[in-house]
């Protein structure tokens, strides 16, 4: 068997053209312009990498983009009334404060610091209750890519085996809660699980963020398994970027697969970016964005 590649690049064009398509409706018939503040600490250069991309597509589907750079040795106080100001603004409808922190800043205060109604990276405290609960929450960006892409895929994903491995808050744990709401029968497997490979076996839906490149083979994989591979890594001496699966030897074997790149990545931006439309309807009291949400 060799398996349908599901085209992230191409979903995610999509789906930020239906956010453009929103946020026009947004201007046209209730005056409001999207606005999403980013705010960057430091010079880590894969950061500054991500916040130009994320200005940039902000910008193309007709929101406002406002970046703040601070220097590396900004203080938590500065930092915090910085957010205090971005909460208090109308004008900015989605906070993002770029991941990892330099060390000397409590990501976790900073994080809950952000008006959860404007935490477009559904990593406040109480984004993560609601979306264990099944309320409505702000959903991490990655995924709920994934969930997207596989609700595309598959229709309805009820009763289906999920092995989602990789139990981190960005994107393990909120992806089992996500595929728990979507009612699959969800393991989360880790680096202390036992055998993990025979764990694997028995996924239809595998998603695999460890950040260990190619550690996910083929033989790990049920035949016709869907595989969503969130992994970005690099090897030594190799050029390009890698996921956490063998893709060639997976792809013999499941029937559908996220490639590396052009697979999750692209979908990360644009769940950003519907996220901030969601926010923005939200505020002010208007339908949702159909599709764009969990
Ligand atoms: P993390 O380091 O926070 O978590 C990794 C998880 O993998 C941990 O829970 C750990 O228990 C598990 N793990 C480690 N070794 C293991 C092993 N041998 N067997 C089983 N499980 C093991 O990482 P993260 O932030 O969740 O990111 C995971 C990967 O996804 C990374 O490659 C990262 O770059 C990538 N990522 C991609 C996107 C995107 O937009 N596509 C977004 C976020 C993260």
């Amino acid at each position: 068997m060799t398996a349908t590649i599901i085209d992230g690049k191409a979903f995610a064009a999509k789906v930020r053209g239906q956010v453009a398509e929103h946020v026009q409706r947004l201007k046209d018939e209730h005056g409001l312009t999207p606005g999403l503040a980013v705010v960057l600490v430091g010079e880590d250069p894969a950061s500054q990498v991500y916040v130009r991309s994320k200005g940039k597509q902000t910008v193309e589907v007709g929101m406002n983009s406002y970046e703040h750079k601070l220097p590396a040795d900004t203080s938590e106080a500065d930092l915090l009334a910085l957010i205090e100001r971005l909460n208090a603004d109308p004008a900015v409808n989605g906070i993002l404060v770029q991941l990892p922190l330099p060390k000397h800043l409590n990501s976790d205060l900073v994080i809950n610091a952000i008006d959860p109604a404007k935490d477009v990276d559904g990593f406040h405290i109480s984004n993560v209750g609601l979306l264990g609960t099944g309320q409505k929450a702000m959903v991490p960006c990655t995924p709920l890519g994934c969930l997207m892409m596989l609700r595309d895929h598959h229709g309805s994903l009820s009763g289906m085996n999920a092995v989602v491995i990789g139990r981190s808050n960005i994107v393990g744990k909120p992806m089992a809660q996500l595929l728990l709401g979507d009612s699959c029968t969800v393991t989360i497997a880790h680096s202390r699980t036992r055998d993990l490979p025979e764990v694997v076996r028995r996924a239809d839906i595998v998603i695999a963020a460890v950040g260990r490149p190619e550690m996910v083979h083929g033989d790990w994989i049920k035949p016709g398994a869907t595989v969503i591979d969130v992994g970005i890594n690099r090897i030594e001496g190799r050029n390009g970027l890698f996921g956490d699966c063998d893709f060639d030897s997976c792809a013999e074997v499941a029937g559908a697969i996220t490639p590396v790149p052009g697979g999750v990545g692209p979908m990360t931006i644009a769940c950003l970016l519907a996220n901030t439309v969601t926010a923005t309807c939200r505020a002010n009291g208007l339908a949702e964005p159909q599709g764009l949400t969990a």
